[in-house]
């Protein structure tokens, strides 16, 4: 793409270029006008993309105008890729056509087909062919020399900076959306002795040699994706699955910061700005989550957590100590009381029990009770995942409830009904420092009179670990698929009345 400083530089040297007839001197002129017209319309739509952007990130901080937010921010793409398009030459728009076409079906199918659970590794795999498609064009650039860059150097050390990052991002994420889908190969964290060491050492070889990429472009740019690649890896697989939002989130905002330097690359402002965004609001997401979960940034990426050896097994938490119930003894139980609180976790998700929660809740309000939901901010598997689930079950937004809000009041609470929550009511996140959610703030089910778990069997959660709440003396389990269980607690709460 020209810049304006190469328009300019060629409108003075127009008649140098050209025959020197006076015709063809015109025309080259009226040639070079008519790109400086196009390229000051293409940054004029760059501008509105990027208002648009902005538009629709503020858009979505909030549920009412989160759907309207997603639409600013699409239609602000939309704009941006019909003005790249335009500025192509005509085989460009043809392969661009083609390359979309095939890029939008599999979009479409994908997105069609993958489940609303699996969507945490869908983004995981996003965030990573981002930072693949950003290292790509930045290949592309080193391979042909920078053509079009006014300083060779700056635009090297650009494509160096998004070798590295976008290959960090893909490999990094590769290994998050394993841990996140549960592959054994990558479930499990392992790290070897000397590794933050070799980390270093990987991380200062693609800073020298981002530095050699200012005399152009050539190998020293694949070695630095070799072993950005390699460093994705090895950053990612030490880290717990428990920790898994907080890693999602920065390589969300890695995924930007390749975007933003491939910009720079190839001279475009709208990728730069667009990046930058995603760059920015992965970090502020980081921050977010690393809050959530009680962890410093440097402790989630370089603090090995391991359950320790002397940590009670299942068998001795739970050891005929837990008392199960049935949908009907709930109804009962649940006749008379005055405030319910209502802890979605995963199981919701997966069961996809969000309409029938909400027809036990609506019931149990005609009824005069008082329900609340108590929302974990790492609850599932993605940021803001239980409010999605409710928001599609029409649940009003007033009865949602932060976890900082609710848990002062969960002991004036009469009873909690935990559906498909497990790490995040588990107590021992307070109790166990070598656990691997020692220090995560939880929501205290454990201290409401009395605790009803709904799940399909004692199996551990995300972290993988037993959870005393299951064998508390005011815990009762109610064992089954959370919808079904909701299904039938909803058939006996209405016969028992
Ligand atoms: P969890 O600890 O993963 O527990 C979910 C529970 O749901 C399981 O114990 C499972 O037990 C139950 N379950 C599964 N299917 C069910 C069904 N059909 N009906 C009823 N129950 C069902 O979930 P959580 O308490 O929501 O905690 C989230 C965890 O994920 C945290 O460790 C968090 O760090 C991690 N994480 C969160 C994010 C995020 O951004 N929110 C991202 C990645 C990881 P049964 O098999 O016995 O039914």
């Amino acid at each position: 793409m020209p810049t304006l400083q190469h328009i300019l530089m060629l409108a003075q040297e127009g008649p140098l270029l050209v025959q020197p007839g006076v015709q063809e001197t015109a025309a080259a002129v009226d040639s070079v006008i008519d790109a400086a017209t196009q390229h000051s319309l293409v940054n004029l739509a760059y501008l509105v993309a990027s208002i648009l952007f902005i538009l629709g990130i503020k858009g979505m901080t909030h549920p009412r105008t989160a759907v309207r937010g997603n639409l600013t921010g699409a239609i602000g793409m939309l704009l941006a890729v019909l003005a790249t398009v335009w500025q192509l030459q005509l085989f460009s728009v043809g392969v661009a056509a083609v390359a979309m076409a095939i890029g939008a079906g599999i979009g479409w199918y994908l997105a069609v087909k993958v489940a609303m659970t699996q969507m945490p590794q869908f983004v995981a795999l996003f965030n990573g062919f981002g930072g693949l498609a950003s290292l790509l064009v930045a290949a592309a650039e080193a391979h042909a020399g920078f053509p079009g860059a006014l300083n060779v150097a700056e635009s090297g050390v650009a494509a160096g900076l998004t070798g590295l990052i976008g290959a960090v991002t893909f490999t990094g994420s590769m290994v998050a959306a394993g841990k996140l889908q549960e592959i054994d190969m990558f479930r499990k964290p392992w790290s070897f002795p000397g590794h933050q060491l070799a980390n270093a050492a990987i991380f200062a070889l693609c800073l020298v040699l981002t530095f050699v990429m200012a005399s152009g472009g050539g190998w020293p740019y694949w070695l630095i994706v070799l072993a950005a690649a390699v460093l994705g890896v090895l950053l990612v697989a030490p880290i717990g699955g428990a920790d898994m939002p907080v890693v999602i989130a920065l390589l969300n905002s890695y995924s930007g910061l390749a975007a933003a330097a491939a910009g720079f690359v190839i001279s475009n402002n709208v990728l730069i700005i667009a990046g930058s965004l995603v760059g920015a609001s992965g970090v502020i997401l980081t921050s977010i989550m690393c809050k959530a979960m009680n962890r410093s940034l440097a402790h989630v990426l370089f603090g090995k957590m391991e359950a320790s050896g002397d940590a009670p097994s299942a068998d001795e938490v739970y050891g005929g100590k837990v008392k199960s119930t049935s949908a009907e003894e709930v109804a009962m139980l649940l006749d008379g009381v005055q405030r319910v609180v209502i802890v979605p976790g995963y199981g919701l998700a997966v069961a996809q029990a969000q309409h029938a929660v909400s027809d036990l809740a609506n019931l149990l309000e005609k009824r005069g009770v008082k329900v609340e939901y108590a929302i974990h901010p790492v609850a599932g598997r993605m940021p803001g995942h239980m409010n999605v689930l409710l928001a599609e079950a029409d649940v009003p937004y007033d009865q949602l409830k932060e976890m900082d809000d609710i848990n002062p009041t969960m002991s004036q609470c009469d009873v909690a009904i935990v559906i498909g929550a497990n790490d995040v009511v588990n107590p021992v996140a307070g109790t166990d420092p070598t656990s691997p959610i020692a220090g995560m703030p939880i929501i205290h089910v454990d201290q409401a009179r009395t605790a009803i778990v709904i799940k399909r069997s004692l199996s551990p959660g995300f972290a993988g670990i037993p959870n005393p709440l299951f064998a508390a003396d005011n815990t009762l389990m109610l064992f089954g698929d959370a919808k079904k269980v909701l299904v039938d607690l909803v058939a006996a709460l209405k016969e028992a009345c």
